[in-house]
């Protein structure tokens, strides 16, 4: 078979065989089909696309393109969460520990963050002393022993998506709905887990701007949960404003912290606990979730899990030392706080990275003090915002500037849970 031959027959509308696909993930895996041609196939499939089979086929190949967490039977049901990226989502913070303290082993491999959507691993990172990097014996072990683990995917699981996700990050071949469902689903499939639920967010902070295709996405990658043996359901959930009030990484830690003793933001309690029944619902456990955040035992699953991975679950926090709050310039009833906008001016002040391989800041965010709906009057704080020194203060300023609208109008904001899709 020759490479040269497939990106043709993908320019020209054909349809991939499994063999292709696999020829494709095995030469790119062992670095035999060089960047350039491998960027001309991507570029094929973005305009061509891939039909359901080619998808199913692509993402087994890729599943298939290294090892196995082999996490096998542990006693319990395994289940684990993708969200597609927003602005103050650090539900994976509290859901992991949530899950486990209603009987769910959650395996959850997460990622760093890159542009204006964090990283489950840079917030927990801001944890004097929390590692991220597990060997898959030491997963095993947490699991075990705490029933959740939050960590980074080790390198060779599914291997070739790095090498694809770093070309379509340069060649404008992000977007494809094959691509990125066989990238986040390959992944999940190659960790092991029983039963996965997806939140795929919408909207102006999220990757993907409109309900068609964030339901295109959503039946994707159910549909290859589904013929790999995951049981998979996907939740669409608005990312208009920012989730929360706290955008960055220490101080969403504190925020999930707040979430996991009973308190914090409604909204990131209302999403972690939907998240959680469906997690719940998949493995067929019938356990009220809210009772194990009120009860105190999600948060003490939470300890366990950072203590674990050599955290100090108690250690107080640093913020950034530099602040400014930002004030209404005139009164009235809050009508959209712009989600990329605070999660641009988050990445402005720190706590976000340009490249990959740049470090974020524990302290910088965007603390926001009012949510859509409410009443303000000119001068009164909507924003705070925190860094590590008074030079990025200024950007942050400027991108936050126009985020908020006050206006008349007191409609009740949209629902943040959009609608499910199973398969
Ligand atoms: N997240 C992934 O892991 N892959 C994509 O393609 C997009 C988001």
């Amino acid at each position: 078979m020759l490479f040269l031959d497939l990106i043709a027959k993908k320019r020209d509308g054909g349809r991939h065989t499994p063999e292709e696909l696999a020829f494709v993930a095995r030469g790119a895996a062992q670095g035999l089909i060089p960047d350039y041609q491998l960027s001309a196939w991507l570029m094929a499939v973005t305009c061509r696309g891939m039909d359901e089979a080619e998808t199913v086929a692509l993402t087994r190949a890729m599943a298939n393109s290294g090892e196995t967490l082999g996490l096998g039977k542990l006693g319990r049901k395994k289940a684990d969460k993708h969200s597609t990226g927003g602005v103050g989502d650090g539900v994976s913070l509290a859901l992991a520990p949530l899950a486990a303290a209603c009987g769910l082993a959650v395996p959850m491999m997460s990622g760093r963050g890159l542009g204006h959507t964090g990283g489950t691993l840079d917030k927990l990172e801001s944890i004097p002393g929390w590692r991220a990097s597990l060997s898959n014996d030491e997963i095993r072990s947490q699991l075990e022993s705490v029933g959740a683990v939050v960590c980074a995917a080790g390198a060779g699981l599914a291997p070739v998506d790095r090498r694809l996700y770093a070309l379509r990050d340069v060649t404008a071949t992000v977007e494809s709905v094959p691509l990125i469902a066989s990238s986040i689903m390959s992944k999940k499939i190659a960790e092991g887990t029983d039963a996965l639920v997806l939140d795929v967010k919408v909207g102006r902070g999220a990757f993907i701007k409109d309900l068609a295709r964030a339901r295109e996405l959503a039946s994707t990658m159910v549909g290859l949960g589904a013929s790999h043996g995951v049981a998979t359901v996907a939740q669409l959930t608005a990312m208009d404003a920012p989730l929360g009030r706290a955008v960055g990484n220490a101080i969403e830690v504190n925020e999930s912290v707040d979430v996991l003793k009973g308190a914090g933001p409604s909204d990131v309690r209302e999403l972690t606990l939907a998240l959680a029944r469906i997690m719940l619902e998949l493995v067929g456990l019938s356990v009220d979730p809210a009772t194990r955040l009120d009860d105190g035992s999600a948060y003490e699953v939470y300890c366990r899990m950072i203590r674990a991975q050599g955290g100090d679950p108690d250690a107080v926090l640093a913020l950034g030392a530099a602040r400014e709050t930002i004030v209404a310039s005139e009164s009235g009833t809050v009508q959209s706080i712009d989600a990329l906008a605070v999660g641009r001016a988050a990445w402005h002040l720190g706590a976000g990275r340009a490249r990959k391989e740049d470090a974020v800041s524990a302290g910088a965010g965007v603390l926001c003090l009012v949510v859509t709906g409410d009443r303000v009057s000119a001068g009164q704080p909507l924003f705070e915002l925190l860094a590590d020194d008074e030079d990025h203060l200024e950007s942050g300023r400027a991108a936050i500037a126009n985020a908020l609208v006050v206006g008349s109008s007191s409609s009740a904001p949209a629902p943040l849970l959009i609608e499910r899709v199973d398969s």
